[in-house]
């Protein structure tokens, strides 16, 4: 039996996890038709089956989309040249990329366009990485790891530094000093990529890692900060197992083990909640270090329809009242997890 078990805090949905989710289940509720999205709508298996049992359709590229699709484009950030493709076959393109990855797309156009070579730090073939690099594809330098930074050659004294916004702290810190000392007119965002989500996370488990002896994080193998919770905690000599069910926990020994939970940005809590169950220690302790206030609101285009849709119901069925029920200007205290039990 487990002894003490830490139920960590911040975990699992972030807000742009939040928002994706409420915005594909907003294009099920208003749409009859298949809702095809544009690569996994956040890495997470479950919430990726919950979503293809409920008439939505995950496509790798444009040329699987019939004519006059419904459209989703991911959370995690589409190349312009392909969410261009996207939007001349279908009919509605509604874009759920969340903020943050917006925000290093338009870092890299600028560095683009005022001539700087940018060195991406990413991780291959991942969606925001792929989304990223389509920005600005030739002044970008896809890097993993600091013996990449050796090995590129950018022979320019205009270079920059970006990242995706999932790593972990352990791992991009060093790439970031080696790029510095490799480029001393290296030029950066004022603060680094790395989203508030990822690196609360990170702290937050690495702060109570000192008192236990292992930690169980709660995501999917797809799940890049998932994956860099697991890492970061490695990095400090921390056992770290990455589990998605209560099957998985069966594999690993606990026995009178103290362990803390947490779990990635798009794993969702009921899952936590069954692991803690399923794992029944002799002592639960819930430990809070930092609560989280961010919320991003639905996609502009989506934020339209929803209004345009309310005010017709509103004045078709004036009794339905649906503005105040359900308009969009509720969103933010409609969770993405009451969302997904709505379907
Ligand atoms: S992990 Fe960070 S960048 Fe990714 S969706 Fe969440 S808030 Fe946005």
């Amino acid at each position: 039996m487990v002894n003490n078990l830490y139920v960590v805090t911040p975990r699992g949905f972030c807000a742009g996890v939040e928002m994706a989710i409420k915005a594909l289940t907003w294009m099920l509720k208003i749409y009859d038709e298949t809702i095809y999205c544009y690569h996994e709508i956040v890495h997470n298996d479950w919430i990726v089956k919950k979503f293809k049992e409920n008439n939505v359709k995950f496509v790798n590229n444009p040329e699987e989309l019939p004519e006059n699709a419904i459209v989703m484009l991911s959370a995690h950030g589409t190349a312009p040249k392909i969410e261009n493709e996207f939007k001349s076959i279908s009919l509605t393109n509604v874009n759920s990329v969340c903020p943050l990855v917006t925000k290093v797309h338009h870092e890299a156009k600028k560095f683009s366009e005022d001539g700087y070579k940018i060195i991406y730090v990413g991780h291959k073939n991942h969606d925001e990485a792929i989304g990223a690099m389509g920005v600005a594809p030739d002044s970008m330098n896809l890097i993993e790891s600091v013996d990449e930074i050796e090995n590129v050659d950018l022979n320019s004294n205009k270079v920059s530094l970006l990242a995706q916004t999932t790593l972990a702290m352990s791992d991009w810190e060093p790439i970031m000093i080696k790029a510095k000392e490799k480029y001393p007119n290296l030029k950066m965002p004022r603060k680094n990529d790395l989203c508030y989500a990822t690196t609360n996370r990170q702290e937050a488990i690495i702060n109570i890692s000192n008192k236990v002896d292992a930690v169980i994080v709660v995501g999917s193998s797809t799940s890049s900060n998932t994956n860099a919770l697991v890492t970061s905690l490695n990095n400090i000599g921390k056992e770290a197992f990455r589990v998605e069910t209560t099957d998985d926990v069966n594999k690993i020994n606990l026995k009178n083990k103290d362990i803390a939970i947490t779990a990635g940005a798009s794993a969702p809590d009921h899952i936590v909640q069954n692991i803690v169950e399923y794992i029944n220690p002799k002592n639960i302790e819930f430990y809070i270090d930092t609560n989280e206030t961010e919320y991003f609101p639905l996609p502009v285009e989506l934020r339209t329809n929803i209004k345009n849709l309310s005010n017709f119901i509103s004045s078709m069925y004036p009794e339905n009242n649906i503005k105040s029920q359900y308009g969009v200007k509720n969103d933010k205290s409609w969770t993405a997890t009451e969302a997904l039990t709505s379907l």
